[in-house]
């Protein structure tokens, strides 16, 4: 198993890692009463990586420890300025602003599904340092926009958007088990990837998927290749990370950048 290597960005979207020390070899530690992502750096020293939430309140947070005892370990998230986007959606893709009630149905069945899968923590092994990015291309969207579609205040962006050629390959970020491998309203084309503890990575919008759920793949392993499916104005992918439960800025764990 290898250390994943991350700076600490205590702010919302970024990951705190919070350092913690303990005898006992098993330890547990929780933040918001999500599991979080734990390593091991000698004997006694631990580090908690806490994924933080974009709409979070900023100020002194706590890290729960349990171990023969229980540890409660503060840290502070600072605030992060993200800029605002504005999208317009028109002809067939205005259902996606305000879809009607047979697109509500199928939003509705999916959602649990898709929380599930965020909520998926596993003792999947960790077995690169850092994340490889999934295709070449530029970003055109980065990671928390405040997005407005047709003037209408939606969800900040979620993870990074990349631009790409359709049918162009799109590689696993890291080694994992795909948990996900289906299409879904809003994301069209959708794989998920679990990479141990709770670190999850999502690639939407994809045209072909070639990989199913409950299957191994190693870290560069071609897994699809980009599109258009569900909400996209235009080919390219969505690439999202989930740490306990959180969806945080992917370039974190690429390139150390926020
Ligand atoms: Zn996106």
């Amino acid at each position: 198993m290898a250390n994943l290597s991350v700076i600490n960005t205590p702010v919302p979207g970024g990951i705190a890692v919070v350092d913690f020390y303990t005898n006992y070899a098993n330890p547990k530690a929780f933040y918001s009463n999500a599991p979080v992502y734990i390593q091991q750096l000698d004997n006694t020293h631990w580090q908690a990586l806490v994924g933080i939430p974009l709409l979070v309140k900023v100020g002194e947070k706590q890290l729960i420890v349990k171990d023969l005892a229980k540890q409660t370990i503060p840290f502070n998230v600072q605030d992060h300025a993200y800029q605002e986007q504005h999208i317009t959606l028109t002809g067939k893709k205005k259902k996606y602003v305000n879809p009607n009630l047979a697109h509500m149905d199928r939003i509705k069945q999916e959602r649990p599904i898709l929380s599930k899968a965020r909520k998926t923590f596993t003792n999947q092994t960790f077995n690169n340092t850092k994340f490889i990015r999934p295709v070449p291309g530029i970003t055109t969207s980065p990671f928390g926009f405040k997005r407005f579609y047709n003037g209408q205040a939606r969800r900040p962006h979620t993870g990074l958007d990349y631009a790409g050629e359709i049918g162009s390959p799109i590689k696993a970020a890291a080694s994992g088990r795909v948990v996900i491998s289906d299409e879904y309203f809003f994301n069209g084309n959708t794989v998920f990837i679990d990479h141990g503890q709770g670190l999850i990575s999502v690639y939407i919008h994809m045209t072909e998927r070639f990989i199913t759920p409950g299957e191994y793949v190693g870290q560069g392993d071609v897994i699809g290749t980009i599109g258009q499916t569900g909400r996209a104005t235009g080919p390219h992918l969505h690439f999202g990370i989930y740490l306990n439960q959180t969806v945080i800025n992917p370039n974190l764990l690429i390139n150390h950048e926020i």
